[in-house]
């Protein structure tokens, strides 16, 4: 069942994010954000979100913390980029499936990069900050949804 290799291959993955982040920085034309942190850890991440038609064509962050909260949100922005709001959700819960210890969902390839946080499904007081990236984009999502919902609801189409 457990394969050593494959966690220290993990724990390499891990720390490569932490130490070169993807999409770190600031996000022009940003259309919804979230701000959260974990007091706990210390961890604090501030997510930066583009949504067009729908689909989010961009995610930045910035912030700072321990090495699982910022690898989580560097790889979740890696995957977000180009999903669709539907499709960020998915993903999302996947995650949350995965930090509750669910096998399948730990292997799903949906999951890119962030299956080598699987492990620390095993360390409850870590679990949040694995999942601090998806609060950030929970909130960022439910806020963007306040402020769109109106009458109407989807625009027309070019
Ligand atoms: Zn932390």
């Amino acid at each position: 069942m457990h394969q050593p290799e494959l966690s220290s291959l993990y724990q390499e993955l891990i720390l490569e994010h932490y130490r070169r982040p993807r999409n770190k920085g600031d996000l022009p034309g940003v259309t919804a954000e979230a701000h959260v942190h974990n007091p706990v850890c210390g961890d604090e991440i501030h997510l930066r979100i583009r949504v067009e038609d729908g689909r989010i064509t961009a995610a930045r962050f910035t912030g700072n913390g321990c090495a699982i909260s910022q690898a989580s949100i560097s790889m979740m922005t890696t995957l977000l980029e180009g999903c669709a709001l539907q499709e960020a959700g998915d993903i999302a819960a996947r995650f949350v499936e995965m930090m509750h210890g669910d096998e399948e969902a730990g292997a799903d390839q949906a999951l890119g990069d962030l299956r080598a946080l699987r492990g620390v499904s095993r360390f409850p007081v870590r679990i949040k900050c694995a999942l601090l990236g998806f609060d950030a984009l929970r909130s960022a999502l439910d806020s963007s949804a306040r402020e769109n919902a109106g009458p109407g609801g989807e625009g027309s189409s070019p």
